[in-house]
């Protein structure tokens, strides 16, 4: 069994499944990321989505007014950042619950991989000599009988298999969705509408993954988007980084040393959370602390994180937790080594909420800011508050921050809800409201 170094304190914390907040000792530390990926990537990753924007405006017209980029609006939440951010400063939302194709973070990662796919084969196959070809010829009948051949195969909660299976079939390919045993009806049914095949697994999220690169294993027509390990997934939710930077500067927003950025991201097996935080640090180096954050019943990340360099993270399950929480997004018991041996260095800490804290954000958010998320994407809004607690003032203290905090910008990272049935959503609303005290 692997070490995790976490104090007695904190491992009767998340033992007992408490919210808490746990500062990363090794933040800054290079020697805790022996995978460290390449800036350059981000760049290639932000290219190839810029290339296949024409084709996509031609597969989704709702993109059109975006030019076939897939990106969500900087919200400015004066409302919210007055009666609910104890730290001072300057609250902002980033909507990706209303991110188009996928209504969830999972459009930028699971889109992008989708694209790498169609691209080698393209390639391959000869549909496009050089990246300065015409690509909406992808969406044409010759390529589509060609991508018509490929299988591409993903393990999801849910959201990844709705981006996954929805850009999969507008492009041709057959496409199969391993879903673990949390994913919601709705999200099965909307798949199975594209003609996806929803294979049901009575199993937990990292079951569901395994299962599908068994079965994508057996055949060199199946290709297996493996969201425990793969670069690609990580590099298209890395570029939201570079657009965020440039939706701040048109938004007036400085970052710099007497400027800091504080950005709270939900996580779940890591890969989006971990790719943005690449992306962010790459922008804005030390200006910008990520937190990351999940349900007391799901520590993965916490427990990837506070774990050993190139070892695998240790299963919450070994802490008697059972991953009971409403927030399917996040439902995962394993973190991915490969992204905490990527970002083990660059994050600050994660905290860790109740259901009902997460119901408490998200009737907050609809109360106040007029805005729909699912409660994985409601856990961000509780960032400012954490960092208000004993363990958060120690963080602002030790890095010399609390005098620049009515300088700040917190940005709560909302990650999906737009796809969520009205019925669905009345129901999670009337929990909230049940819950108000
Ligand atoms: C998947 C998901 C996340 C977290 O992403 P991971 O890559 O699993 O860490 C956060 N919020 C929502 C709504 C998601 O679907």
């Amino acid at each position: 069994m692997n070490n995790v170094f976490l104090t007695p304190e904190q491992e009767q914390l998340l033992r007992s499944a408490k919210s808490m907040l746990w500062l990363n000792p090794r933040y800054g530390d290079l020697s805790a990321a022996p995978e460290m990926p390449e800036a350059h990537q981000i760049e290639d990753a932000a290219a190839r989505l810029q290339r296949f924007a024409p084709l996509l405006v031609q597969l989704f017209p709702e993109l059109e007014s975006e030019a076939g980029l897939i990106e969500s609006p900087l919200l400015e939440a004066n409302a919210l950042n007055q009666a609910y951010n104890p730290v001072g400063g300057r609250l902002l939302l980033k909507a990706d619950h209303a991110l188009a194709v996928a209504g969830s973070i999972k459009a930028r990662g699971g889109i992008h991989e989708v694209l790498c796919f169609a691209e080698t084969i393209a390639i391959e196959k000869g549909l496009i000599t050089t990246w300065d070809d015409d690509y909406t010829l992808l969406g044409q009948h010759h390529a589509r009988s060609i991508f018509q051949k490929y299988t591409v195969a993903v393990g999801s909660t849910g959201n990844l298999g709705l981006s996954i299976g929805i850009m999969g079939s507008a492009l041709g390919f057959q496409t199969e969705v391993h879903m673990s045993t949390d994913a919601k009806e709705w999200k099965k049914a909307r798949l199975r509408k594209r003609g996806v095949t929803v294979v049901e697994h009575e199993t937990d999220y990292s079951e569901a993954v395994a299962a599908g690169r068994q079965a994508a294993s057996a055949s060199p027509y199946h290709y297996f988007v493996d969201d425990e390990s793969s670069a690609y997934l990580f590099m298209g939710y890395a570029v939201a980084a570079r657009r965020l930077q440039a939706q701040l500067v048109e938004a007036g927003v400085i970052i710099d040393a007497e400027h800091p950025l504080f950005v709270y991201l939900p996580a779940g097996v890591g890969g989006a959370p971990g790719g943005i935080l690449f992306g962010l640090k790459h922008c804005f180096g030390d200006h910008v602390h990520a937190f990351f954050a999940e349900p007391v019943q799901a520590p993965c990340m916490l427990l990837g994180m506070a774990g050993e360099a190139g070892s695998e993270p240790t299963p919450v399950y070994n802490y008697g937790l059972r991953i009971e929480t409403d927030a399917d997004g996040l439902a995962v018991g394993t973190a991915s080594q490969w992204v905490c041996d990527a970002t083990r260095h660059l994050l600050s800490g994660v905290y860790t909420a109740t259901d009902n804290q997460l119901y408490q954000q998200l009737d907050r958010l609809k109360l106040i800011e007029a805005i729909e998320v699912e409660p994985s994407a409601a856990i961000g809004c509780l960032g400012p508050e954490v960092l208000s607690s004993p363990v958060g003032k120690h963080y602002l203290e030790t890095h010399g921050l609390i005098q620049h905090l009515h300088n700040s910008t917190h940005i709560a990272w909302l990650t999906g809800g737009s796809f969520v049935p009205e019925s669905e959503y009345q129901t999670y609303l009337e929990k909230a409201i049940a819950l108000r005290s």
